[in-house]
């Protein structure tokens, strides 16, 4: 399709896990990124986000499976090869703090990815355009000779969105960017990202556990659960109508303005996420699911669709009637 920006085909990594034995993070996962969409991707902590998330700007390389872009496969490609599509895939960290050395002032933070790709003719140059990305981010001026340490946690995320626009990249990996920030201040750090992806028609994987985030930033919303993608589909159709026994779950978890309407009869999560390092056989949510038979321990289920909604279920809910 014309406008498909990035396409993951059947990734999988796996990590060793003591003698013999393998952590499934990421299984067959197949994913597409259309150009200006924002990617909501949710699961609870532990299902392969991150990792998934790594794979995707090749932070990690993949045990096998593909990541195309214009055609090629960018886990074939040598550093030197992957070079201009590193400066198009950016990623923004959830612990700022932890991703931008505490030595380097701000301005050569900023200065840094624009310096590495030689994308300024000049130092001055550079300055002009590191300020003007601080003016885009929200930061003050002032903040260009001074170091991260100075900052709140909300003003370094901004220094970090500001590294990863400085290269006008076509997507950003938001990987729970907000989560480790207070409630009020998180808020501001969504709306700067929307507010940049309207003027810079960027697109976004935008990584969160949170259903709540995920529901007003995303076009489209993917669903993981145990290093598999359960549901894909439009934002509001996916929450209005989920076909995937987890996603119900997870929804029937996030709480509404008024808790007691129409809530006592409706099935609850519960239950541990199983060890990735030894996955239930066929579906794996099947040790979770009020709904699983027989069959779901037998086989691994293919994707059931319906109107642009797909989920990985035998016996997928059907649509409110
Ligand atoms: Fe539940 Fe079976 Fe569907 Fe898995 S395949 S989600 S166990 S009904």
């Amino acid at each position: 399709m014309e406008n498909l920006l990035l396409e993951a085909k059947d990734l999988v990594k796996e990590f060793p896990a003591g003698r013999r034995k393998k952590l499934h993070a990421v299984s067959g996962v197949s994913l597409r990124l259309y150009r200006g969409e924002t990617l909501g991707l949710v699961g609870e902590s532990g299902c392969g986000k991150s990792t998934l998330a790594r794979l995707m700007v090749r932070l990690i390389t993949p045990t096998s499976g593909q990541i195309l872009m214009d055609g090629i496969d960018l886990t074939a490609l040598s550093d030197k090869a992957y070079s201009p599509y590193r400066r198009r895939l950016q990623m923004v960290f959830q612990d700022p703090y932890a991703s931008l050395d505490p030595r380097m002032t701000v301005r050569d933070l900023i200065a840094e990815p624009m310096e590495t790709f030689r994308a300024c003719p000049s130092g001055k140059e550079t300055t002009r355009k590191v300020r003007a990305l601080l003016e885009a981010v929200g930061l003050p001026q002032e903040a260009l000779y001074r170091y991260p340490g100075q900052f709140s946690g909300g003003q370094r995320q901004r220094i970090g969105i500001a590294r990863a626009i400085s290269q006008d990249p076509d997507l950003i990996v938001c990987d729970e960017p907000v989560s480790a920030l207070d409630i009020s201040v998180q808020n501001q750090i969504l709306n700067l990202l929307s507010d940049l992806k309207k003027a810079r028609g960027m697109a976004y994987l935008f990584i969160s556990h949170d259903l709540t985030v995920v529901r007003h930033l995303s076009d489209r919303v993917a669903v993981m659960f145990l290093g598999r993608i359960c549901e894909t589909g439009p934002t509001r159709q996916v929450f209005a109508a989920p076909m995937h026994p987890y996603t119900r779950l997870l929804l029937n978890a996030v709480p509404r303005p008024d808790p007691l309407l129409g809530r006592e009869d409706l099935p609850l999560l519960t239950g541990e996420v199983p060890s990735a390092v030894d996955p239930p056989s066929g579906c794996r949510f099947r040790t979770r699911c009020p709904y699983a038979r027989e069959k779901c321990a037998r086989e691994v289920p293919s994707f059931a669709v319906r109107d642009g909604q797909e989920a990985a279920c035998h016996f997928p809910l059907p649509a409110p009637s």
